[in-house]
């Protein structure tokens, strides 16, 4: 009986508030998803709901993300917990799940659909309007081919207004050749998962081996289309996941584009670990993917950084290590940085990783939900108690108790010199008491950013704020 009574005050509350914050759309898709019915969203809904982001993000002022990034960059260095900045990077997951690489690729914690699927009916940005204007880049299709919606164009347009473009996304490749002309100037940045330049280890780790020719030529075309039309933009990264299988050719695949041809900016080292496995083995053509079996040793994986930083130095396309590419957001184009200032990890103060659901998750690493926007309102997740508490808590001592939950690679970095320096207490100890071990470890947090960009910040994207 008690439980009953919870548990319909909690829905009583829940409609209240939806009342009151007059979010009639997410109410009747709740009731909807309640009752069984669940209608599939249709094309003209889609391309109404991107006008709608297109003629909002064309009425905000020029000046406001730019405002919006310095504001964060100053929360950010002086560690506050509450802030008055919005996020930088909007990342919004679930829009879109669906891939054209079949059958998935073994690294693949979630795979995708193979087509798409909506699963929101609805505008899917009513309420998110505060976080959209303010946002540099909006990330959109989490996971998936993106490029396989045939809202692609209304999609980019949407948020390529007058100055910069603000929209980014992630892609295994094969589909760019098709849509050049779209992306030239109009996409901010597309990171491309390619674990291999050579097609029989390409085969084996993602789609089929002639995808990659296809991959390689629609880079090669983008390159050119950039170069015609005068722009930098989309900024290409390359993200390599390192395995077992494709660990001797890193190198040679950094060399490899090299090549001004295809006009890389960064190349980012992904690696697979065992927080991420949800899945057995994938059958591929002839060969099994065993998630655990690929994983390479930390000593391996920390080494290759090392030679590759030597060799990246002062080359033109750059070498990014997970850190990097966490830790140097807000120092990318500013060119007054100097570097090391601020908390270790600015995440909880530039970015927001929100589903259309509602939820919000404090990162791609940690699972920890910070609340749900639609039911409670942006800012009541973005400066709720429970950001506040690990904003606070990233600034005192490196990391929260949040971020030891997941695969953070802070975390990850950490738990390896707390070993190499053989630190009598780990990982492990700091979670189970986390006020007697957390103000140890700042010393350890400073080895942990030694050689990433937090020493040499670099200024590749310069937005023109
Ligand atoms: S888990 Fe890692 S990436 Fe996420 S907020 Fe914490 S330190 Fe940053």
């Amino acid at each position: 009986m008690k439980k009953f009574a919870k548990r319909y005050t909690r829905h009583l509350s829940k409609t209240l508030n939806l009342l009151k914050r007059r979010d009639f759309e997410y109410l009747r898709h709740i009731l909807r998803k309640k009752s069984g019915i669940n209608r599939s969203g249709e094309a003209e809904d889609k391309l109404k709901m991107y006008k709608y982001l297109e003629t909002l993000l064309a009425g905000r002022e020029k000046s406001i993300p730019g405002e919006n990034v310095l504001k964060a960059i100053n929360n950010f260095q002086q560690g506050k917990a509450q802030i008055d900045s919005m996020p930088v990077i909007l990342d919004y997951c679930d829009t879109h799940l669906g891939c054209n690489i079949s059958p998935p690729c073994g690294k693949c914690f979630l795979p995708p659909m193979s087509k798409i699927v909506y699963n929101f009916t609805g505008n899917e940005f009513k309420g998110l309007e505060k976080a959209l204007i303010c946002a540099d880049v909006i990330i959109v299709g989490s996971l998936s081919e993106i490029m396989l919606d045939k809202n692609y164009p209304g999609i980019v347009n949407s948020m390529s207004t007058n100055e910069t473009p603000r929209f980014s996304h992630i892609s295994n490749g094969v589909l760019i050749k098709n849509h050049v002309k779209n992306i030239v100037g109009k996409v901010r940045s597309i990171l491309v998962s390619l674990d291999a330049h050579i097609p029989g280890i390409y085969g084996k780790l993602q789609g089929k081996s002639m995808h990659l020719n296809l991959i390689l030529s629609g880079l090669k075309d983008l390159a050119d289309a950039k170069q015609k039309v005068g722009t930098r933009f989309p900024n290409v990264f390359l993200s390599f996941t390192i395995s077992k299988e494709n660990v001797d050719i890193f190198k040679d695949y950094y060399e490899y584009f090299l090549n001004p041809g295809y006009s890389i900016d960064v190349i980012l080292l992904n690696r697979l670990n065992k927080f991420t496995n949800a899945n057995p083995g994938r059958f591929r053509e002839k060969f099994v993917f065993d998630f655990d079996e690929q994983i390479i040793t930390d000593t391996t994986y920390f080494g290759i950084i090392k030679d590759l930083k030597k060799l990246s130095r002062n080359r033109k396309v750059l070498f990014f290590e997970l850190i990097d590419y966490l830790t140097c957001y807000p120092i990318l184009g500013k060119n007054n940085s100097s570097g090391f200032e601020g908390p270790v990890c600015p995440l909880p103060w530039i970015y927001m990783n929100c589903s259309i659901h509602g939820e919000v998750k404090l990162c791609c690493y940690s699972p920890t939900n910070l609340g749900n926007w639609r039911e409670h309102g942006l800012d009541a997740v973005w400066n709720g108690k429970k950001m506040i508490r690990i904003r606070n808590q990233i600034a005192n001592f490196g990391v929260a108790l949040e971020c030891l939950q997941g695969s953070c690679p802070v975390v990850h970095k950490l738990r390896y010199i707390l070993q190499q320096e053989r630190v009598a207490y780990g990982i492990d100890d700091l979670k189970k008491d986390w006020r007697r071990y957390a103000p140890m470890i700042r010393p350890f947090i400073e080895e942990v950013c030694k050689g990433t960009l937090r020493e040499t910040p670099v200024f590749f994207d310069n937005p023109g704020h």
